[in-house]
């Protein structure tokens, strides 16, 4: 089976239009492992394209944060005014669906999904030394995993660690064959605000059967979203920041 994998899509439509485009036609399904609504300014047509088009999803901490199952007191400034804004403007039953989404780790057909650690889905793997700490304790060879919004990965073979890289700015993707003795964690990176220095849109495709993975970016128009954000009267600052990639 052929799989879709996305992540932190924060409410951008561009950016997953961008990225359902570029993959079109090489896919089965699709997973999600996280953050669908929060920064971005089309949190109703993002939750309602995923309510009918994900085969799993889990929910993200702004998630969370964006249906009342949280309080904000944890995010900076920025985030908590995004946040009150995406509530206020989710209709009833889009609220009701992000309030239903399960907590990961969850299982998908031999791979795993979550969205910080598969141990705390509000942790950070930002590093090999952040890796090395959840290896021990993963049920599955492959688990995807959001929250950072760096796309790349950590993989632990034969007792030592190696670091799976993203496209370079020049690379549209980089591919490789998953070891079947190998334990991987992987990023597929994130679609609505990349956090890794490439302002493009990221996403994986992964083919459960070949145990091909293939790590992409595509452009979008970050402009477009900008102007949307300030349209909206959300802070320009996450509107400025998808250009830079930060
Ligand atoms: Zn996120």
């Amino acid at each position: 089976m052929r799989y879709l994998l996305i992540s932190d899509l924060h409410g951008n439509y561009e950016a997953l239009e961008a990225v359902l485009l570029d993959s079109r036609g090489q896919y089965d399904h699709i997973v999600c492992c996280g953050d669908l609504v929060g920064y971005g300014p089309d949190p109703n047509r993002v939750v309602e394209w995923a309510r009918a088009n994900l085969l799993a999803v889990i929910r993200g901490n702004h998630d969370r944060a964006c249906c009342g199952l949280d309080d904000l007191e944890w995010f900076n400034p920025i985030a908590q005014e995004a946040s009150r804004w995406t509530i206020s403007r989710l209709t009833e039953e889009n609220l009701g669906w992000l309030r239903s989404l399960p907590r990961g780790p969850i299982r998908v057909n031999g791979f795993s999904v979550a969205h910080g650690s598969p141990l705390d889905e509000d942790e950070y793997i930002a590093s090999a030394a952040d890796a090395a700490n959840v290896f021990d304790y993963l049920e599955s060879g492959v688990t995807f995993f959001g929250h950072t919004h760096l796309q790349g990965g950590f993989v632990r073979i034969d007792g030592h660690r190696e670091i799976i890289t993203k496209p370079r700015r020049d690379e549209y993707a980089v591919r490789l064959r998953l070891d079947p003795d190998a334990v991987y964690l992987i990023n597929p990176g994130s679609i609505g605000q990349p956090r890794d220095a490439d302002p493009r849109a990221a996403y994986a495709l992964y083919d459960s059967d070949t145990r091909v993975l293939a790590l992409h970016r595509v452009p979008y128009d970050c402009e477009a979203v900008r102007r949307k954000i300030v349209a909206e009267g959300l802070p320009p600052a996450l509107g400025q920041r998808l250009g830079f990639g930060r």
